[in-house]
């Protein structure tokens, strides 16, 4: 079992009142992957007076020099990368190919914003007058917090670090506290990297006290959060009195539309990967496939068939496709709704059970599951249940797979499987959705583009990744400057 401090001011430190607690493999819960402080309130005020102190000293330096750092992190990432893929799977259960990929993700994000920190600045703006030079520049806000989830322990706080820091920002991090080892270990990249103290703290415990103060405390001038709407709505509400800037990335309830001119075998394996794929335990996961009824039996069959296909199991095995539910709660959840659904009258037609056999049973494993003759209003059609489970709606045409699939109260990915390109873009147009997929999968983003969600999905302030994303980390200041006299 691995040990790991909390940072604070460029110190590995435990927590103040001396707590702890330990993560456990989800695949095998007799295995305890590591421990951590458990923070409160007067820690995270400790982690935000560090960021405070730190703030000048950082926002003085050139983006370059910032951006400098962030490279090397990345390559410092990148020589960790199989050790780091292996310590993902055992703390967040997924396969080992899908940890290497989100691992490669993190170290591609640091690279993407070291590169960008060469262009990092303003703009020059004609003006009315000649000889008044019109330009803007991007200042950094101060003290960032980031709240980040378990399903995508590395990405996510890359995706959120690297824009903060490259603008200049001093953060206060706080990773989820099923999965807090690559938080650390990102921490540990940019420390041997060279950030100067106290520019990243990192802190683990309960989000209920930590989050309070985070958002209470004078220090922080943005908040950026990613992960259930229950709490991002809270918390926007926490910062609201205080005019913090905020940023809320929240759950979906994805579709992918079936027309009955698509190739049934890609709409079947899309599906099938956005579904299963990570356990569904991704925001961006289809959890409703929306079959126009010609192509509706013909796909079941299909989906049902890579349903089977599926191995479920230690991520770490070979062969393996598809790892356990983070933990005991979310398998529960998963449970749950697998019965909500049929008393709703919803058809399970494949899966649907926890599986115990032979070395199953120590971990949170599920089947993956499908269900048939779902209608639009049923919970299992309008609720994320974060699980491996697909809800199939039949619907009559095109114009109602439009308005079935925004009839709910999440807009985040959407995909949509057809060889016509005239309803692909009407689609792309009429769907309310902050991502828009055509024959491709609902998951998986290019970290260079623009992502975040509508409705419920985001506060839907500003987007994260790409180029974009230092808007939010970022203010513009306005300057004229006349040599006219
Ligand atoms: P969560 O329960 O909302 O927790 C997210 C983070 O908030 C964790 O660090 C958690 O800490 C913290 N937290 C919990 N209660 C808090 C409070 N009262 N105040 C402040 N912070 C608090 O979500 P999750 O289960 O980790 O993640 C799954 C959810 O994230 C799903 O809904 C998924 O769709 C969403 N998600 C969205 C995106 C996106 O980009 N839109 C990406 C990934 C995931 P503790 O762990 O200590 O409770």
């Amino acid at each position: 079992m691995q040990t790991y401090q909390q940072l604070i001011d460029g110190e590995w430190t435990g927590a103040a009142g001396g707590k702890t607690f330990q993560t456990f493999n989800p695949a095998d819960t007799r295995e305890a992957v590591a421990e951590y402080p458990k923070a409160d309130a007067q820690d995270a005020r400790a982690a935000l007076e560090a960021a405070a102190r730190a703030f000048p000293g950082w926002a003085a330096q050139t983006p370059v020099a910032r951006g400098r750092i962030l490279s090397r992190a990345s390559q410092i990432l990148e020589s960790r990368k199989d050790e780091l893929a292996r310590l993902l799977t055992r703390e967040e259960g997924k396969t080992l190919a899908e940890s290497a990929g989100e691992v490669q993700r993190a170290i591609d994000i640091f690279r993407f914003f070291g590169g960008l920190s060469y262009v990092h600045g303003g703009q020059t703006i004609p003006h009315d007058l000649a000889h008044v030079f019109l330009y803007t520049t991007r200042e950094p806000l101060g003290v960032a917090a980031l709240i980040t989830p378990w399903n995508f322990p590395i990405a996510i706080p890359a995706w959120k670090l690297a824009p903060a820091l490259l603008a200049g920002n001093t953060v206060v991090l706080k990773p989820a506290s099923p999965a807090p080892a690559m938080a650390f270990e990102i921490a540990k990249a940019l420390q041997e990297a060279g950030l100067p103290p106290g520019v990243l703290n990192v802190i683990t415990g309960p989000g209920g006290p930590i989050g309070a103060e985070l958002t209470a405390h004078p220090a922080v001038r943005a908040l950026s959060f990613t992960g259930s709407h229950q709490v991002g709505q809270q918390l926007y509400q926490q910062l609201a009195p205080r005019m913090v800037r905020a940023q809320m990335e929240m759950g979906g309830k994805n579709p992918t539309i079936v027309l009955e001119d698509a190739d049934l075998d890609l709409a079947a394996t899309l599906c099938a990967r956005a579904g299963f794929g990570l356990t569904g335990q991704a925001c961006t996961a289809t959890s409703r496939a929306i079959v126009v009824r010609p192509a509706l039996e013909p796909f079941l069959e299909k989906l049902v068939e890579r349903a089977r296909a599926v191995r479920v199991g230690n991520g770490l095995q070979e062969g393996v496709t598809m790892g356990p539910a983070i933990n005991e709660s979310q398998l529960q959840t998963d449970l749950d709704y697998v019965r909500i659904a049929q008393e709703e009258g919803a058809r399970l037609v494949y899966g649907g059970h926890r599986l115990i056999d032979d070395e199953l049973e120590h971990g949170w494993f599920v089947e993956p599951t499908i269900f048939a003759d779902v209608t639009p209003s049923m919970r299992i059609a309008q609720e994320e249940v974060f699980g491996p489970v697909i809800a199939v709606i039949a619907v009559d045409s095109f114009d109602e797979a439009i308005e079935v699939a925004n009839g709910i109260q999440f807009g985040l990915s959407a995909s949509i499987v057809t060889r016509d390109l005239k309803r692909a873009m009407l689609y792309a147009e009429r769907i309310q959705a902050g991502v828009v997929k055509i024959n491709q999968v609902s998951t998986g983003l290019a970290l260079q583009a623009p992502f975040g969600g509508v409705k419920g999905s985001s506060t839907d302030s500003f987007r994260e990744q790409g180029a974009a994303a230092v808007d939010f980390y970022s203010r513009i200041k306005t300057v004229y400057l006349d040599y006219s006299a």
